[in-house]
Order: structure tokens, then sequence, then C-alpha cells
């Protein structure tokens, strides 16, 4: 009789832990990262022509968050790496996601609670990314370092310009070659230690996003309590990092930090992901002049596709959101930035960027145009503001 009780205490403990473990995170995966479902886009053939000739690149996407293989077609999700590369991308910024709290919303979030813990349980993350912020962002990057091992040449970390002039004329040859960046979605995984820049450096991080939804310990996000600008060691790390010439983001950060940053250097800044706010007013898009300043130091603003910061999230809707980017800072400095994977809805995938390109060219814009904001602007940007390996 105890024997039997053994077995089936054992059978339900297996059952609970491949619940835990294999459905649950797929289950969260599906529910967060959401495609509006939708007959498949029809592309006319000037449009789809006229894409098949894009570099497509996109500043944001979450994907290293989540448990699925970025090397299968997945059905969950908004990407994987046979949906970036059907979509015509040639450069994917891939961010880190490290701490994100409970009841997270545009407004008013503490730093209290954190949901990236119990998913790193559930998705058997190393153990020591259970508690540690920096461990979290070194296993994200490190799935991306596996991908490029086993990838055959075929997907490249781009860590300074020289690589990345390399893997762009390598694409000349093999357009299924697909350059990545690693970013940091908040600067949290510092844990207040200057040193750990260097550890982010050496993990292949160039792209470092300040903030996430919460105050950190460099100052004030666009989403926290204190709407303040950057402390000390906010200062002191925003130094550090263009000493090393990383690339700073600042999606996500108070309208204090961004203006505190920009007075602090001369250097291009990104807002990887967001709306405008003349055309969308909601609290996640910041003001319209700090969009300004920031173009005016050449640099570079990614059009998310959801519609919390695009006030109407389908493909036209998106299209327009870019126009009005355009309009507001110049055609040079407009780029995507999908937040596929980001706990966001859209209305189409990884491997559908084409429809955008149909979009743009109904509402007017130039195939000039549509060539820059759809990729070039960002790999020029990335061209001239990646660490200059010839600098030693
Ligand atoms: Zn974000």
């Amino acid at each position: 009789m105890l024997r039997v009780i053994v077995i089936v205490l054992g059978a339900v403990l297996a059952l609970a832990a491949v619940g835990l473990f294999r459905v649950v995170p797929a289950r969260v995966d599906a529910a967060m990262n959401v495609v509006q479902p939708h007959e498949p886009y029809e592309i006319a053939p000037g449009a789809r022509d006229l894409h098949a000739s894009l570099r497509v690149a996109d500043l944001h996407s979450d994907m290293l968050l989540w448990m699925r293989d970025p090397e299968d077609w997945n059905g969950r999700g908004h990407t994987d790496l046979p949906r970036l590369r059907a979509g015509g991308v040639a450069l994917q910024v891939f961010s880190s996601v490290t701490k994100s709290p409970s009841g997270q919303n545009y407004d008013s979030n503490t730093g209290d609670s954190d949901r990236i813990t119990g998913l790193a349980i559930a998705q058997r993350w190393p153990v020591d990314s259970w508690t540690s912020l920096f461990a979290r962002a070194r296993y994200q990057a490190r799935r991306l370092h596996r991908l490029e091992a086993r990838s055959d040449g075929a997907l490249v970390i781009a860590r300074d310009r020289q690589q990345m002039e390399q893997a762009l004329d390598a694409r000349e040859r093999n357009s299924e070659l697909l350059i990545t960046i690693l970013a940091t979605e908040g600067a949290h995984p510092l844990e207040g230690d200057l040193s750990k820049i260097d550890g982010l450096y050496d993990e292949g991080y160039r792209l470092i996003g300040l903030h996430h939804f919460f105050d950190n310990e460099l100052g004030g996000s666009l989403h926290g309590l204190s709407n303040a600008g950057l402390t000390e060691f906010g200062r002191e790390a925003v130094e550090r990092m263009l000493a090393r010439d990383m690339i700073i983001d600042l999606a996500h950060s108070s309208y204090a930090v961004v203006e505190e940053v920009l007075a602090m250097t001369d250097r291009p800044l990104i807002i990887s992901h967001t709306g405008i706010y003349g055309h969308c007013q909601v609290r996640r898009n910041i003001p319209d002049r700090l969009m300004q300043a920031i173009a005016a130091e050449g640099g570079l603003i990614g059009v998310g596709f959801w519609g919390d910061v695009t006030c109407d999230d389908t493909p036209r809707g998106v299209a327009e959101t870019i126009i009005a980017a355009v309009e507001l800072v110049g055609v040079e400095h407009v780029a995507l930035g999908s937040d596929f994977d980001g706990t966001v809805t859209t209305t189409f995938d990884g491997s559908e960027f084409a429809v955008l390109t149909q979009e743009l060219l109904a509402l007017g814009m130039s195939e000039a145009d549509i060539r820059l904001v759809t990729g070039e602007n960002a790999i020029r940007f990335f061209l001239e503001n990646l660490p200059d390996a010839s600098n030693g």
C-alpha cells in the first residue's frame, strides 16, 4: 500500500513539475506576446519587390527572455530566427529583461516586486539568475552566444563596427545572415556596481537602456515614483558607458534623465521603442521636444508596433506613426523598434515586415525614405557608433 502511495505521489509530483517547467512558461509566453489573429496579408508585387531589396533593422526585441527554441518557427510569440529571416531582417537588437514589477503600468511602479524571478525559475534558468539581475543579463547574452556559435556564420553578434562591416559584406552573399546587437532593458543588472559595466561589455552588450518600469540605482524611470534625474551613481555609470563606447538607450527613462544625459554628452542617443507624443498622447511617449533634441545630436528613434504607443496597432496605424516621426525629427533619425516579445500585442509578427513596407508605400513615402526608416538609418548608426576596434 505504501509503495502504491509513493508511486502515485511521485507521479503527481512529476506531472506538476512538467506543468511548472513546460506548460506554464509556454502559456505565459503565448498569453503575453500576442499577434492578433488575421488572414495572411496580401502583398502586392511592387511592395514585395521593394521589400525584398531592403535590409530591415529593428531596434528592440525581447525574444531572449522566453523559453522557445529560437531556431524553430514557433507557433507563439512574435519572433524567432526563421521568422526574422522570412521578414527580411538584416539587423536585430536583442534586449535582455531582468526585472519587471507585478501590476506593471506606464504611470507609476515601485521596484518592490518582480515577475522575472518566477519566470527564471519556471524556465529553468541557472540558479544564480534566481537572485542576481546581472546573472539574468549574462544568461540571456549567453543564449545569443550559443546561437551564434551554432549558426555556422549565419548569426553574428556585432561587437564593433569592423565586425558589423564584415557581416554586412558577407550578407551580400548570404541573405540569411542575421546581424544582432545585445542591449539591456534597464541598467539595474549593474546592481549598483560600476565594474559590472565592464562585465556587461565582456558579455557583448553594446546598447544600454538605463531604465525599465521602476526607478533604479541610476535614477528615475518614466514609469516610476520619483520622476527624478540621474543619481550620482547614474552619472558615473553614464560616463563609464560612454568611455567604453557603449550606446545609451533612453526608452523608459524619466524626462529629467533624458535631459541630463543630453546635457552630459554630444554622442548620439537612442530611444529604441516608442511612439510619438504629438501623434498619440500617452505617458509612454516622451515630449516631442525631447525627441527633437535627441535627433539634433544624431540620435535614433525606433517606432514601436503596439497600440499603447501608436494609438492604432494596425499596419496602417504603425506606418502613420512612422510618418509622424519623420515629420517630427527628420527621416534620417527614424527607425523601427517593434518591441516584439516585450509582452505586447501586435497585428503582425517578425515574418511580416513586408506589410509595413506596403503601407508606407500606400501612404506616399518614397522608396528612398522607406529604405532609410526600415533599416538603413539603423545600420548607418551602428556602423558609426559601435566601438571602433582599430582604436584598440
Ligand atoms: Zn520596453
